[in-house]
């Protein structure tokens, strides 16, 4: 399937290649950026709406529908993963679109999310179809939490750390954990201690240890040496494996050069602000996102600004 047949889609992008989940069909389910979480890491920019609580944010049925015509026209995937510019689990209709969707298709489902909501039972109940979750723990203390993950306020770490834990205890498929380490603030052989516990506890199918790919904007996250990565994995255990570098492998990739070029040619026209280009390119913020932060590192374009940043050509084209 081409790049352009795949502009149709509003809320489907990819499959795109993914280390965690091989080739993976995104499905984005949250507007930008509504999330629990505002983390130092994040890639999207700053969490433009703080909340934890779930609202009928993109309609079931358009969903359901494009995975439906997707499948119709012989898309084939490792995965079909529900993911979102923000938090999925904060789309009330996430049960309803799985249920949905496996009716569909043998095609496995995952979930990924930050695991902020795992203590409500609703929640629970909404990925306990998938087949597998992947969720995030970044902190093993309430200081590291409020400090790489920046939560809402209802969201307390006890709650995270006891919802994740209540929820390996009772999800019948995998529970892929992934960690996020950010240097100076969560990498700490305390710090990793205490995750240590907590993992313990939910003892994952797999423990997937991550750092930042590139230093965020504000320069408030950077990545940790490989040297704390592979103590990071002693610490947490044999299980443990290093993913970052990779999570997206698209260097040699024909889709990627196309998408690249096409936004390139949008902004040697004019600058445009994020909503600008997903809006003209009718590609999912997360897919945009990707490439802009790629053409931004190559210093082909330049952002300005973080909540709806705008983009311009640096090639004076
Ligand atoms: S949970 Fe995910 S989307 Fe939300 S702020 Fe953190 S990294 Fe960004």
């Amino acid at each position: 399937m081409s790049a352009t047949e795949f502009a149709k889609y509003r809320y489907l992008y990819g499959p795109v290649p993914s280390r965690r989940l091989g080739r993976s069909l995104g499905a984005d389910i949250v507007p930008y950026k509504i999330c629990s979480y505002d983390c130092i890491y994040c890639t999207l920019g700053r969490t433009t709406k703080l909340t934890s609580a779930p609202g009928r944010l993109i309609n079931a049925t358009d969903v359901i529908r494009e995975i439906e015509q997707w499948l119709e026209q012989g898309g084939s995937a490792d995965y079909i993963t529900f993911a979102g510019s923000g938090e999925p689990t904060l789309n009330a209709d996430l049960g309803e679109m799985i249920r949905a969707t496996k009716k569909l298709t043998d095609i496995p489902l995952a979930v990924i999310t930050n695991g902020s909501g795992l203590g409500e039972p609703e929640i629970r109940e909404a990925v306990s179809m998938a087949d597998v979750l992947l969720p995030s723990l970044d902190a093993g203390t309430d200081r590291a939490f409020q400090e790489v993950n920046r939560p809402v306020a209802s969201v307390s770490f006890f709650g995270m750390r006891e919802g994740l834990v209540q929820t390996a205890q009772q999800f019948p498929g995998q529970i892929w954990l992934e960690i996020m380490l950010v240097e100076g603030v969560n990498d700490s052989k305390a710090e990793l201690h205490a995750m240590r516990e907590i993992v313990r506890r939910v003892c994952p199918d797999k423990l997937q240890i991550n750092t930042v790919e590139r230093p965020s904007k504000s320069g408030d996250a950077r990545r940790v040496p490989d040297e704390t990565l592979l103590r990071a994995c002693e610490i947490l255990g044999n299980s443990a494996e290093i993913i970052t570098n990779g999570v997206v492998a698209h260097t040699d990739s024909q889709q990627w050069r196309e998408i690249e070029g096409e936004l390139m040619r949008m902004l040697s026209r004019r600058p445009c602000t994020m909503s600008d280009i997903v809006a003209v390119s009718g590609r999912s913020i997360h897919e945009v996102t990707k490439h802009l932060q790629s053409l931004v590192q190559e210093e082909l374009i330049e952002q300005i600004g973080d909540a709806d940043p705008y983009y311009r050509s640096m090639t004076g084209g």
